[in-house]
């Protein structure tokens, strides 16, 4: 393990209302700043106690198109948009108060999180980041997709290869070195795809309630991409849109380690769920080293 810059938390307290968008339902967040070795917590204040859940890891319960963490039967879900927000703008330690369990979706990126911390500013804390220098390489491999992370001790640097074998027209592959700038032109603004295919499973789960035309496209069989509900031609904000939002993803999963990162990721075809597992690897590692705070360690697994 090895240490940069003292910890980052927000300027003051920020809000927001908005719907979710798998269940719709509409919920008000307060961003607030917090103490130094806190980490990313989420805290259900409609809730009798008001019970929080730590933006980590060892709580991720489910990750089959979203992120839903739980602790001791209290669950937040659709927070892989806001750690991307946090990750990306290199804040350590947030509360985010709910008033349900989704986090609202806003425009389907993580464009609203990151507006709302530019907008609350950020405080540098003194204890020093922990950042985790991978010292080997990790092969996951799950069903055809693939995410491989490797030792690179300049920092973090990320690429992914979209790749739906049946939509051959729509490959996509996109590297990035992360930093703050980088992240907030190349990837906070790519919103959350969907393939048609999966559009009736959806409606059969009873999800994506939240789903508006703007705030996600579909990929379509022939590779071309529509707006969800009317199915028209989708309006991109960049052309490589899907892979950009691959990599918004990976970079919200691997902060649920709860620590910086110095890595080479290449991920192919590769989702939440090889994200999670690469993430808890990482901690596995880190505290096999010795390098994790008690903080990070003292969590249930
Ligand atoms: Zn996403």
């Amino acid at each position: 393990m090895t240490t940069s810059r003292g910890q980052r938390t927000i300027g003051g307290v920020v809000e927001y209302k908005g719907r979710g968008l798998f269940h719709g339902q509409e919920v008000s967040i307060k961003l607030k700043p917090q103490p130094p070795n806190t980490g990313i917590r989420f805290q259900r204040v409609d809730l009798p106690g008001s019970p929080i859940i730590p933006g980590n890891v060892a709580y991720v319960k489910d990750h089959k198109r979203r992120i839903l963490l739980e602790k001791d039967g209290v669950a937040v879900e659709g927070i892989e948009h806001c750690m991307a927000s946090v990750a990306g703008l290199g804040i350590d330690n947030m509360l985010v108060e709910m008033t349900g369990k989704e986090v609202p979706a806003g425009d389907g990126s993580s464009m609203v999180f990151v507006r709302l911390i530019r907008e609350a500013g950020t405080v540098n804390q003194e204890p020093p980041r922990q950042v985790f220098t991978l010292s080997r390489a990790i092969t996951l491999e799950d069903n055809g997709a693939k995410i491989v992370a490797l030792p690179n001790d300049a920092g973090l640097e990320l690429t992914y290869h979209l790749d739906f074998k049946d939509r051959s027209s729509l490959k996509q592959s996109y590297t990035i070195s992360v930093t703050e700038d980088a992240f907030f032109e190349q990837i906070a603004t790519a919103r959350t795809f969907c393939l048609s295919s999966g559009v009736e499973e959806f409606i059969r789960l009873g999800l994506g309630r939240g789903v508006t035309e703007e705030n996600c496209f579909l990929i379509n069989e022939d590779g071309t991409t529509s707006t969800p509900i009317k199915r028209n031609k989708a309006v991109l904000r960049f052309a490589d849109e899907g892979v950009r939002h691959k990599l918004l993803d990976l970079i919200g999963d691997l902060f649920l380690a709860g620590m910086g990162l110095r890595a080479r990721v290449i991920g192919t075809r590769s989702g939440h769920l090889l994200n999670v597992l690469l993430a808890r690897k990482i901690v596995e590692l880190a505290q096999s080293e010795g390098c994790l705070s008690s903080k990070a360690v003292d969590v249930e697994v």
